[in-house]
């Protein structure tokens, strides 16, 4: 039985490639999360309920208790997912960034390196360390620019973004430098159930719901380029199992939005899903002050994880976000007023097209 390290298994894509990998594999999975503040083991819960499913309450800075968690378990591959990972929050404290993102994956790899060193035959050819990384390492790009290729030089704009690219630059040194066997990914923004409230889709759904105010930054023109959750956790079984070592693949939807679209997507969702009485919620849209250093344009050219590995995205944006709406407020309705939920239930069952 192959036994994978998931490191950030309790934030937004470590679960749903947890959930992902216990469906469509029989793997054991160790899950090594610190558990801050954004993660959620009720997106876990089905997992949790598995003999093949372990959680390692671990900090990666920590190399000690990363050393007894490798010795513990003796893994086949690490696919290394935790980080800090929020923008905004990298703006007004980059200090748990630079530390996570950085300190960490170079404390995962050290563990690593000694580990792979330590193994013999199979287990050590077929070892892999899997890095999942952004596409906010590329920086922007201007209107015009081509999307984001493998070979785009880093230029990273956000203490996030450029914590993301120290640890790239680790990773490839230690395949340089060690012959570590490893493949790095790079993906655009993501979207689906259990994203954290603080993320643009979720905090517009659940103020939308709440009648506040929407916030968008800026004129709202800054384009992202979007991918299902579920997508991207299939993009990173493929790369583990299928991927070439020392190689980078780019994972994108072609899915690419200006924010102010999506926010209107998302009403228009909620429109049709909880129509308000209060009219559209649109009509809550307010622009608000830009962020700092804001990029304007990501998009990612896919064609070589499309093309090498055969990976390619069941989602369109328009059925994934339909899905993601869908589901934010069943759980919204769950979670409030009695009051609303009614109201709810009722639009969701008039309106359902069939996207659970
Ligand atoms: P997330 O913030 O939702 O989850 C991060 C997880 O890592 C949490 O469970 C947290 O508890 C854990 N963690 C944080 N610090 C830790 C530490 N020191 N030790 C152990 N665990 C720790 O992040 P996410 O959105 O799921 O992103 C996962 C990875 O994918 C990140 O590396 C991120 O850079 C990358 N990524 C994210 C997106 C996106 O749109 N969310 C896009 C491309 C790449």
């Amino acid at each position: 039985m192959t036994t994978l390290f998931i490191t950030g298994g309790a934030g937004f894509i470590g679960s749903a490639v947890v959930r992902f990998l216990m469906t469509h594999t029989d793997w054991q999975i160790i899950n090594i999360d610190k558990l801050t503040y954004a993660a959620n083991l009720d997106a876990l819960e089905g997992a949790a309920a598995s003999k093949r499913y372990h959680l390692a309450q671990v900090d990666i800075c920590d190399g000690a208790a990363i050393e007894q968690v490798f010795h513990q378990y003796q893994p086949d591959a690490v696919m290394h997912l935790a980080a800090e990972s929020h923008v905004d929050r990298s703006i007004s404290g980059p200090a748990t960034f630079i530390e996570t993102n950085i300190v960490g994956t170079y404390t995962l790899l050290e563990t690593a390196r000694h580990y792979w060193i330590s193994l013999s035959g199979q287990k050590r050819e077929k070892f892999r360390f899997h890095h999942v990384s952004t596409d906010e390492v590329y920086g922007d790009l201007a209107p015009n620019d081509p999307a984001f290729s493998e070979t785009t030089p880093y230029s990273p704009s956000s203490p996030y973004s450029a914590s993301k690219a120290s640890s790239d630059h680790l990773v490839r040194a230690w395949h340089r430098t060690y012959r570590l066997p490893v493949v790095i990914t790079n993906c655009s923004n993501n979207y689906g159930p259990w994203q954290h409230e603080e993320k643009l889709i979720p905090l517009m759904i659940n103020r939308a719901l709440a009648g506040e105010d929407l916030p968008v930054y800026g004129n709202g023109q800054q384009r992202r380029d979007w991918l299902y959750v579920e997508d991207h956790a299939h993009a990173l079984y493929q790369t583990l199992t299928q991927g070439s070592i020392g190689q980078t693949y780019n994972i994108g939807g072609s899915n690419e939005y200006s924010n102010i679209e999506v926010v209107k997507k998302v009403c228009a969702l909620l429109d049709e899903l909880v129509p308000s009485a209060q009219g559209t919620y649109t009509e809550q849209i307010t622009f608000v002050k830009d962020r700092p250093g804001h990029d304007q344009r990501y998009a990612i050219n896919n064609n070589k994880i499309t093309q090498e590995l055969g990976w390619l995205p069941k989602e369109t944006f328009d059925s994934g976000l339909r899905k993601t709406v869908h589901w934010a407020v069943r759980l919204h309705s769950l979670k409030h007023d009695n009051e609303t939920q009614p109201r709810v239930e009722m639009a969701l069952i008039t309106n359902h097209k069939g996207h659970p």
